[in-house]
C-alpha cells in the first residue's frame, strides 16, 4: 500500500521501481565492480580494462595475480596498496555527481552501502581512516565533503578510528579528473596537503578514503604526508576508478 502511495524512484535512472530497491536492477547491473578483476597488486589498476574493448569479465582467471603494472614496477607510489570498488562510469558515476555537486545527500548512504558490501578483502588492517580533505573554499560552496561521509562510515563498519581533520588541504586545486596530463596532475597536487598541527600518525596503519582514483597523484601526495608524520603503512580505498589519460 505504502509503495503505491510513495513509489520508489531509482536514484540513478529515475524510473519507478516496484520493489523496495535502493538502486533498480538495471542500474545495479550497470556497475562494473572490480573485485573479480585482475588488478595490479599495488595500485589496483584493473589490467586490460581501460586499454581494450574487452569489458566483460573474461579476465577473471587469476593468471596475473601478484603482478605489478608498469608504474608500480618503477616504484611510482609511496602508498602500500590502493583498491577501488568499481569503475567510474554509468550509474555509479551519476550517483557520485549527484552526491558531490547536486546536494543529493541521500546518495551518500547508498554509495556507502555499496562500499561496505563490496569492501576489498585484500586490504591489510588499519588503525585510522582519513578522508581526502576539500579546500575550505570548496567546502563552503558544497557544504560537505563526500569523502568524510565515506570515511566515517568505513571506520564505524571496521571499528577503527576516523580522523576527519588530520589531513588538511592547504591549497585549492583543480579536480584531477579535469586534467588530462599526468605531469600536470602531479604538479596540481604537489604541496597541496599538510598534517594538522600537533597531529601524529606514529606507528599507525592508515587508510585514505576518496571517491575517485584517477592517476593516484592525490592519494600519493596525501600518503607522503602521513608517512612523514610517522605512519608505518598507508593504504588507499576509493569508491571508483577513472581512466588516467
Ligand atoms: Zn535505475
Ligand atoms: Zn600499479
Amino acid at each position: 500500500m505504502l509503495d503505491i502511495l510513495f513509489p520508489k524512484i531509482c536514484p540513478s535512472c529515475k524510473k519507478v521501481s516496484l520493489k523496495n530497491e535502493k538502486l533498480c536492477k538495471t542500474c545495479l547491473s550497470d556497475i562494473r565492480f572490480l573485485n573479480n578483476w585482475n588488478l595490479c597488486s599495488k595500485c589496483g589498476v584493473p589490467f586490460g580494462y581501460f586499454d581494450s574493448n574487452n569489458k566483460d569479465n573474461s579476465m577473471l582467471e587469476s593468471d596475473s595475480a601478484g603482478h605489478l603494472c608498469g608504474k608500480c614496477i618503477q616504484n611510482s607510489y609511496c602508498f602500500e596498496k590502493a583498491r577501488s570498488i568499481a569503475i567510474y562510469e554509468g550509474s555509479i558515476r551519476d550517483l557520485i555527481i549527484g552526491f558531490k555537486y547536486e546536494g543529493k545527500l541521500s546518495y551518500g548512504e547508498l554509495l556507502l552501502e555499496i562500499i561496505k558490501t563490496n569492501f576489498p578483502e585484500d586490504l591489510d588492517e588499519f588503525d585510522s581512516v582519513v578522508p581526502v580533505p576539500l579546500h575550505i573554499d570548496k567546502l563552503r560552496h558544497r557544504e560537505y565533503n563526500q569523502s568524510v561521509i565515506f570515511a566515517s562510515g568505513i571506520a564505524k563498519h571496521n571499528g577503527s578510528k576516523c580522523d576527519l581533520f588530520g589531513l588538511k588541504r592547504i591549497r585549492d586545486t583543480v579536480p584531477q579528473i579535469e586534467i588530462k596530463n599526468e605531469n600536470e596532475r602531479r604538479r596540481n597536487v604537489k604541496g597541496a596537503f599538510s598534517i594538522s598541527k600537533d597531529k601524529s600518525y606514529k606507528d599507525e596503519s592508515v587508510l585514505i578514503v576518496d571517491d575517485v582514483f584517477t592517476s593516484g597523484s592525490t592519494s600519493d601526495e596525501c600518503s607522503k604526508m602521513l608517512l612523514k608524520s610517522g605512519a608505518y603503512k598507508v593504504q588507499v580505498l576509493t569508491l571508483t576508478r577513472a581512466q588516467a589519460m
